[in-house]
């Protein structure tokens, strides 16, 4: 059973439930219809048995009256009745006096060649005895000859003075049961061809709803397999019932998404390669012309700079793609902590200072409050603000200006940086915080990753806050949001987190 398709062991198990059914409504109607038959049988019999006791009383009336014309007459209809019953039901029929004397008795029981036995004297007596009580029979026996139908009705005598019946013998009819059995047995083959008809049928209907059911999920099942195979772009048709379509929708969404997945991780690797190899083959290529003589020797220390900048953004790079891949893993859990975030703004300015310097550029500080508390992963979020700093330095040039600035809006803080530098164009900005992506595709080298402002997306995205690019015009400004937070001791001035 358990390699069987889901298909076959519906179709089993309700082809099963329907033969069961069937078959135990053609067993209730075989015996119903057979004790019915049986019923009418004996109904039959009964209503012949007291037409030949009414005769029997007239008869025995006539006698007393000595109307011995008539008496011979109802005689003769006694007999006439007697035996087109016997012909019709196959039966034997006798009528006894209480005295003994017979009135009638089927020939072939007076001369012993029926197929019926005749009752014994012990029964003939006790149907005597049951009839002067007023009781009648009418019951199927079993016998040495098989299976048979016994009638016995009592018959009565009207007597003149009295106004009273009196009872005066019985009438006997038993029958071989062979012609009921006839009779049903032609029922049972009726009840059997409907029962057949009607299994064939439910077999029909449940093979078309089965396969209706089955092949939505046959055609899931090869779609996971294909997808197991690679293939991505497969999809099931959304038919069926409503959770079946429900699971073809999921189905479908779930390869939507391992595709966009499979395109991300194939440009991801591409990506990651091309990333790799600019800076190690300038690196090769200049090394190696400092060895051959290529480049005369009061060049390398120019050159010799160019490898120590690619090398540095070879290191850089693995550094970025190790922490995103740790955040996409979600290896390391959040510290959060309640921290100053003007005090962690001022320090990394104070770290970039240099770089800040070195350009010339102008720093404006807009804090909207002294302090401004907020609960968040502080080394986190200082990795936001370094990459969007560096950014606003990298990309704004000498004499340039940048600002940043906080506020508080009801539970959140919005913290802002502002160049005034490049700017990004509005048709890169749905794109900019996609992994590698750079707006200045062809000068690119000596300058970023493009891994900065996925990382800042990943650490916001992880906070359940958000970060977006305001404006890419006349210089870029970015925003990020973060969650109000606590002064955790009263202390002023110190990134000195106070954790939770
Ligand atoms: P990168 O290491 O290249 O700076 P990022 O992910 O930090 O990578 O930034 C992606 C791209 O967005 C950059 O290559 C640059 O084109 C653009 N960009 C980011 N910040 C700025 C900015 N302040 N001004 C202009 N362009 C920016």
């Amino acid at each position: 059973m358990r390699s069987l398709s889901m298909f076959s062991r519906l179709l089993i198990v309700s082809l099963g439930v329907i033969l069961l059914c069937v078959a135990v409504l053609s067993g209730l109607s075989y015996v119903n219809l057979r004790d019915s038959s049986i019923r009418a049988r004996m109904n039959s019999l009964k209503a012949q048995a007291r037409d030949i006791g009414y005769l029997a009383g007239r008869k025995s009336e006539d006698a007393l009256s000595r109307f011995e014309a008539s008496e011979s007459a109802v005689q003769d209809l006694i007999n006439w009745k007697a035996q087109r019953i016997s012909e019709e039901y196959g039966a034997y029929v006798r009528v006894v006096e209480r005295t003994g004397k017979d009135y009638y008795i089927s020939p072939s029981w007076s001369n012993g060649s029926a197929k019926i036995k005749a009752p014994s004297a012990e029964q003939q007596a006790e149907y005597m005895s049951l009839a002067l009580q007023g009781q009648d029979i009418a019951q199927p026996t079993d016998s040495d000859e098989g299976p048979q139908f016994t009638v016995m009705v009592p018959w009565t005598q009207h007597n003149q003075l009295s106004g009273q019946r009196t009872v005066m013998g019985y009438v006997l009819i038993q029958t071989s049961a062979q012609t009921v059995h006839a009779v049903y047995r032609d029922m049972i083959w009726q009840t059997a061809m409907a029962a057949i008809a009607l299994f064939l049928l439910s077999a029909a209907v449940v093979f078309f709803v089965a396969q209706q059911m089955t092949r939505p999920l046959t055609a899931m099942a090869d779609a996971a397999g294909k997808m197991a195979q690679g293939d991505f772009e497969v999809r099931t048709p959304e038919e069926g019932g409503k959770e079946i379509r429900a699971l073809s929708q999921s189905f479908n969404q779930m390869a939507a998404q391992l595709s966009t997945l499979e395109q991300s991780r194939r440009d991801f690797v591409a990506n990651v390669s091309h990333e790799l190899r600019s800076p190690i083959t300038s690196i090769k290529g200049f090394a190696q012309g400092m060895l051959d003589g290529t480049i005369p020797p009061e060049m390398h220390g120019q050159y010799l700079q160019v490898v120590v900048d690619e090398t540095q953004r070879l290191a850089k790079l693995i550094n970025n793609l190790l922490n995103l891949s740790r955040m996409e893993n979600e290896e390391t859990s959040l510290a959060f902590s309640h921290f100053e975030l003007n005090e962690m703004i001022r320090r990394v300015l104070i770290s970039r200072m240099t770089q800040i310097d070195d350009k010339n550029l102008e720093i404006e500080v807009d804090f909207q409050d002294d302090t401004c508390f907020v609960h968040a992963d502080a080394d986190q979020i200082q990795q936001v603000i370094i990459n969007l700093l560096d950014n606003a330095v990298k990309y704004t040039p000498s004499h340039g200006m940048v600002s940043l600035s906080t506020r508080t809006e009801k539970d959140r803080v919005i913290m802002r940086i502002k160049d005034n530098g490049m700017g990004i164009p509005a048709s890169d900005a749905p794109y900019i915080f996609d992994r590698f992506y750079k707006v200045d595709k062809a000068h690119t080298v000596g300058k970023g990753t493009g891994l900065g402002l996925a990382i800042c997306k990943r650490i916001m995205e992880r906070h359940g806050q958000q970060i977006r690019l305001v404006s890419g015009e006349g210089g870029a400004e970015f925003e990020i949001t973060l969650e109000k937070g606590n002064d955790p001791g009263g202390s002023h001035g110190n990134t000195g987190a106070g954790k939770d």
